[in-house]
């Protein structure tokens, strides 16, 4: 069957985000058909959900006000995928050290907003990141990118350090990363987060 996915489209890339989508599913030899998010009513319908970057404040203001915070909590609840990029992730933490982030506490970790310093606003890292289906480091693209301060949850793993810091981990059907997998052409990310992650529902693939 067709799988249904929603990128939450209040800001940041979404058009890159499907993009990246659509080639995972590929990869995996699974059909797509990708929606924006503006307003509630859609994400129920969605099988796989991508929260883009942006600015976290204004997307979780957003994100309540639209009434697009409690489906997306309810998507999660029901154990399906989320891949949360950058301050997508600071939004779907548990604390975002920011008392202007309204957090959906799907992630449970703490993060730090900006955290890579004013000098280095935005660079390209090759990250190695658990779980990948190939060992090719991943080129991540880090954009005033949070960090993780506190992943010790007994619920998040781990999955890339950069600089000795958490950058990318899992919580059960959640997937977040500090940095941008959509903005480079390689989508082993999200086909991990969407496709190869066992503690989250897919709908079966039709019987050949
Ligand atoms: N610095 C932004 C924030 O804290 C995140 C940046 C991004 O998403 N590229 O909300």
């Amino acid at each position: 069957m067709t799988l249904r996915a929603g990128v939450v489209a209040v800001q940041g890339d979404v058009a890159e985000h499907a993009a990246a989508i659509e080639r995972a599913a590929a990869a995996h030899d699974r059909t797509i058909d990708v929606k924006e998010i503006r307003t509630a009513g859609t994400v129920p319908d969605c099988d796989v959900l991508a929260l883009p970057g942006g600015e976290s404040t204004t997307i979780s203001r957003l994100l309540r006000d639209e009434g697009i915070a409690a489906e997306i909590e309810a998507h999660v609840a029901a154990g399906k995928p989320l891949f949360a990029t950058c301050a997508g992730l600071i939004v779907a933490a548990t604390d975002a050290g920011d008392d202007r982030v309204d957090e959906l506490g799907l992630i449970d970790v703490t993060v730090e907003r900006n955290a890579f310093g004013r000098q280095a606003d935005s660079f390209e890292a090759p990250l190695d990141v658990q779980g990948l289906t190939d060992d090719a480091p991943f080129p991540a693209v880090f954009i005033r990118a949070p960090a993780i301060d506190d992943a010790s949850s007994a619920a998040v793993d781990v999955l890339a350090t950069w600089d000795g810091r958490p950058v990318a981990v899992r919580d059960g059907p959640v997937v977040g990363t500090a940095f941008h997998p959509e903005l480079t052409t390689d989508s082993r990310i999200h086909g991990l987060a969407f496709f190869e992650n066992d503690d989250a529902v897919l709908p079966a693939a039709a019987a050949e």
